[in-house]
């Protein structure tokens, strides 16, 4: 029956998402104005519906802007636990005009899908959600738990003044668990519930530079990172071998990948080399322990060839850890999925970056889903009407049941 309530609001569905693409939201780092107006605008379809909380808990960034985030509540039977829903309001910039068809901030219909930057991402989900939302106060259910939504700022720029800033300025129950609908595949088959931490390193070997006659006079800076290369993809292979069949591939990585340019003639021995890694690893390891056993494969080779090698990191992002796929909203997303959608879905793990990961870290169970194209940040971005119906139906389901 809620399903029903959600299906008949279809057409404002689609309007709301078509009156909001125009209402631009790109953060003032990507040179636009911020979120205010949009989340001003969401704000007022809240009120409408009449949820029992709305609070808002803006920051103010480095620049004075204002910017905002909004939270609201629907009570359930039991207050101490909330089921979130979590989108994004904030779009990145259109890019290039010229790849677009249409203008992006003046959304169209065509073939079932509204094109225009952030219908998609996150658009389809935030109005999705908002209506599921609205689809309980409808029909009078009093849900088990407390429902939750959150419209976030800043997730394209880091979250610094979104999810970031609201987790550290409003008290979540111990208990509270989410979902955030801002990743997925064609299907909804995926259900995202870790990523691997990622490591970029640099490594720079100082040998000497000669002719390519005499390599007695020179220290060639090409060998020497050679066999530091060589022995870093060994031993971290070896050591960090663990396997974890949620994650395409289902083990760590450790690729040796951009080298920097050196000499530009064969006849000259190089004297200094630059060369790089990019590292997946899977949450059970620390990246501190990886960083120490390469530091201490550079000591080893800088011992036994007397160059002077120096090793840096470039982006480190540590992995948040798994959520429980037996938490309540994991094993509650999988059951909808398979019974309501007819799916098989999967538990899967990806290489890194969403914002559930500032959920996880603080101990929350936190599950990345939703059914879109891959057409995010992308000219021509849509969303299909069809998805953002049907996700709706799921979220409606998720908070009800
Ligand atoms: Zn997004």
């Amino acid at each position: 029956m809620i399903e029903n309530i959600v299906l008949s609001m279809k057409d404002d569905m689609v309007n709301t998402l078509m009156e909001m693409i125009p209402i631009v939201a790109i953060s003032p780092e990507s040179g636009g104005k911020g979120e205010l107006d949009r989340a001003n605008f969401l704000e007022k379809k809240l009120r409408e519906i009449g949820p029992d909380e709305i609070i808002r808990v803006d920051a103010r960034d480095d620049r004075g802007i204002i910017r905002p985030n909004i939270l609201a509540r629907i009570y359930g039977e039991n207050r101490e636990k909330t089921i979130w829903i979590v989108a994004h309001m904030d779009t990145v910039p259109e890019g290039d005009r010229s790849l677009w068809e249409g203008d992006p901030f003046k959304p169209y219909i065509k073939d079932g899908k509204i094109y225009g930057r952030g219908s998609e991402d996150n658009g389809q989900s935030l109005v999705g959600a908002l209506y599921a939302f609205k689809a309980v106060k409808i029909s009078g259910i009093r849900p088990r738990n407390s429902i939750g939504l959150i419209f976030a700022s800043d997730e394209e720029m880091g979250s610094r003044w979104g999810l970031e800033y609201v987790v550290r300025n409003y008290k979540f129950g111990d208990g509270d668990e989410f979902l955030v609908p801002d990743s997925g595949n064609e299907d909804g088959t995926e259900v995202e519930i870790s990523e691997k931490g990622i490591l970029w390193f640099s490594i720079t070997v100082n040998g000497r530079q000669g002719h390519g006659s005499r390599p007695d006079l020179s220290l060639n800076a090409h060998r020497i990172a050679n066999e530091i290369a060589v022995e870093i993809d060994k031993e971290l292979h070896v050591k960090y071998d663990a396997r974890d069949d949620i994650f395409i591939p289902p083990y760590s990585t450790f690729e040796p990948t951009k080298r920097e340019a050196n000499v530009q003639n064969i006849n000259t021995i190089p004297g200094k080399e630059r060369f790089y890694f990019d590292c997946r690893i899977l949450p059970q390891y620390s990246i501190d322990s990886v960083i120490e056993d390469v530091k201490n494969i550079c000591a080893r080779v800088e011992r036994n060839t007397g160059a002077t090698i120096d090793f840096s990191i470039v982006q480190r992002a540590d992995s948040a850890g798994t959520t429980d796929r037996n938490s309540e909203i994991v094993q509650k997303l999988l059951r909808i999925l398979r019974e309501k959608r007819g799916i098989e879905p999967k538990l899967v793990g990806i290489g890194g970056g969403t914002c559930a990961a500032i959920l996880r870290r603080r101990g929350f169970p936190a599950v990345v889903w939703s059914t879109l194209d891959p057409v995010e940040h992308s000219p021509n971005e849509y969303c299909k009407i069809d998805n953002l119906v049907k996700d709706a139906v799921v979220f409606a389901l998720l908070y009800v049941t």
